[in-house]
């Protein structure tokens, strides 16, 4: 298992970078994509090349627009060659009542932390069944095997991501291709900074306090999940040892779904 090529959507910040990093240290070619300034891809790229990987290549695509990330998959595959590795991992929240929830900001989050992952796999999939071996591996969430209270939106497309995930595996078993879903609990990123900024700014609390009141409400063992670790498991479903595990959804969750 050398040599692969990782194309790794939303990878400038949080689970996406630490994916990276895993992945660089490994020596494999790396794509990613992302929002962000050109310091911050520049250091990004640095960092993954300096950890290890083969080749390190950004490409630009907004993942709210079809076009653009069949576009970006296409250029990425021609310039790194091929893609054995997709890894669904962009996307947004947002925290409001159902009643209050923006029209525009339920669009968004389907649009990224779902639709963006059909018209990704429909790129890289022809490719995949001609070489006859691939992985796909979505990040879902939690919030794909359970709910709780404001998410409407996040929670309907990782449910939804997670029924992609098992529909692409039967689609693509018989092809050495394997699809997999990875379901993390809390992880300390940008995307749940802001969440503990609403809780310290709705409780008057502090950061710290905020911080692990979050942790503790839901995840018996008391300990964010890191982004290396879900790296970690990013390697397994890579690995040929993998090679059966097709059309789950594997929580990384320190119990959370075992309530
Ligand atoms: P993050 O905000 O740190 O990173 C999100 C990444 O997606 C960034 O690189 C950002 O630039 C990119 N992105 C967002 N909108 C984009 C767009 N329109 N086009 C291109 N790229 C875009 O968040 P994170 O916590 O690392 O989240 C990564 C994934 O993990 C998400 O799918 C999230 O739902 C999932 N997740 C996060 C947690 C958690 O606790 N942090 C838990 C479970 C699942």
């Amino acid at each position: 298992m050398t040599n692969q090529v990782v194309f790794i959507t939303g990878a400038t910040s949080g689970i996406g970078l630490g994916i990276a990093r895993q992945v660089a240290r490994q020596g494999h070619v790396l794509g990613f994509n992302g929002l962000a300034d050109d310091a911050t891809i520049t250091a990004v790229q640095d960092e993954l090349i300096q950890l290890g990987a083969k080749d390190c290549q950004y490409f630009d695509g907004d993942m709210r627009d079809p076009d653009a990330i069949r576009a970006m998959l296409a250029d990425a595959e021609d310039k790194l060659g091929r893609i054995d590795v997709l890894v669904n991992n962009a996307g947004i929240q947002h925290v409001a009542a159902i009643e209050e929830f923006p029209t525009q900001k339920w669009d968004d989050v389907i649009a990224i932390n779902l639709s963006a992952s059909f018209h990704a796999i429909a790129s890289v999939l022809p490719g995949m069944k001609a070489r006859q071996h691939g992985r796909i591996i979505n990040i879902a969430s939690v919030h794909g095997l359970i709910a709780s209270v404001n998410k409407t939106a996040y929670i309907a497309a990782k449910h939804g991501l997670v029924g992609l995930t098992k529909a692409v595996a039967l689609e693509a078993a018989t092809d050495h291709i394997t699809v997999n879903a990875i379901c993390p609990a809390w992880v300390r990123t940008p995307l749940v900074e802001a969440q503990i900024e609403a809780r310290m700014a709705a409780n008057g609390t502090t950061r710290d306090a905020e911080s692990v009141a979050l942790v503790e409400e839901r995840q018996p063992t008391k300990a964010f999940v890191t982004p290396e670790q879900i790296g970690d498991l990013v390697l397994y479903m890579m690995s040929d040892s993998a090679a059966s595990v097709t059309g789950i959804a594997m929580p990384i969750d320190g119990a959370w779904t075992a309530q």
